[in-house]
């Protein structure tokens, strides 16, 4: 994908394009503090400006967080609706996002014990990926 046409995303602020233009080029997770190293050179330079734009660019699925690694992560579709898991590569970190069907999430939520009323899936599923295996 080209990042310069990210920059120009209609519905995007300025500091989300940047800030989604970054985690696309990286392709794969950051932490708040590498994507705010990264973006200083566009002018976004204090932290609270960065975790506002993931928080609004998670909001519009654009970008996921990583939980186990406490990373954020474009999406790998563009943009989902919240219903995706992760496979990540234990050896060299790689991520590969998966869609869950309406089916796979309701699964997943009929897991859950009565005295839980779930919210939300976090589902992430560690390996090793094919080159590593290789390896
Ligand atoms: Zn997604
Ligand atoms: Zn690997």
């Amino acid at each position: 994908m080209n990042a310069a046409h990210q920059l120009s995303h209609p519905k995007l602020s300025r500091n989300q394009s940047e800030i989604l233009s970054c985690l696309r080029e990286a392709n794969e997770p950051m932490s708040a503090y590498a994507i705010l190293d990264r973006v200083r050179t566009a002018g976004i330079s204090h932290p609270p400006t960065v975790y506002r734009a993931l928080n609004e660019l998670m909001q519009k699925g654009m970008v996921h967080r990583l939980q186990s690694r406490s990373a954020f992560i474009a999406c790998g579709h563009g943009a989902c609706d919240g219903k995706f898991a992760f496979a990540i590569c234990r050896q060299c970190g790689k991520v590969v996002e998966i869609a869950l069907s309406d089916d796979d999430q309701s699964l997943l939520l009929g897991l859950v014990p009565d005295e839980i009323a779930p919210e939300q899936v976090t589902l992430e599923i560690a390996g090793l990926c094919e080159a590593c295996r290789a390896a």
